[in-house]
């Protein structure tokens, strides 16, 4: 069996903690490590005991979200709570951080900040995090490690489409096979 990598495990983590989100206009988590242990984690969402916008609705002023706290200021301020130092440690986020997050993750100390997706990447907040080096880097998640057995099924789809090729079926039938298989499996 194929062992997971530190870097999937902690970015599907953070994908787990997006889930969590309260407010629906991104759902987006963080997680920070340090020695590849997990310190805190965070997700979009209201202030502690606060309404959720998932029940409220969003409340926008000037096209943001004003009620939530962003996922990485969550982890931060996890960290801050309970005294834990961020120094040094790592960053996983679903998205890119925006400005704001990145100013909070540069001046907490953080040194490393992998992202899954590109969000917005705000020109100034790639700037800054050069200029403070700290290394950012896209590591997409492979969803298929969620999947119980995922190898096991992309394999022996692929070995029924072999032998329906053999066997003399249709080509363009067996392509659509193909196609259909490939966007269930890629999304
Ligand atoms: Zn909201
Ligand atoms: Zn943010």
């Amino acid at each position: 069996m194929e062992r997971l990598s530190w870097h999937q495990y902690f970015m599907a983590q953070s994908h787990l903690l997006a889930l969590r989100s309260t407010c629906d206009r991104l759902t987006v988590g963080a997680t920070i490590t340090r020695d590849n242990r997990i310190i805190a984690g965070g997700y979009n969402g209201s202030i502690s005991g606060g309404v959720h916008c998932s029940d409220e609705g969003c409340y926008v002023i000037d096209g943001h979200c004003v009620r939530t706290i962003h996922a990485e200021m969550n982890a931060i301020l996890q960290c801050a709570k309970f005294g834990v130092p961020t120094e040094g440690a790592t960053i996983y986020v679903t998205h890119f951080p925006c400005l704001q997050c990145c100013k909070a993750i540069i001046q907490s100390g953080i040194k490393k900040v992998y992202y899954a997706k590109d969000y917005r990447n705000h020109p100034y907040a790639v700037q800054l995090f050069q200029e403070a080096n700290v290394h950012t880097e896209q590591i997409e998640l492979d969803e298929m490690i969620l999947e119980a057995k995922g190898k096991e099924k992309l394999e022996f789809i692929a070995e029924l489409l072999n032998r329906l090729t053999e066997a003399g079926v249709n080509e363009e039938e067996v392509k659509t096979f193909y196609e259909k298989a490939s966007a269930l499996f890629s999304d």
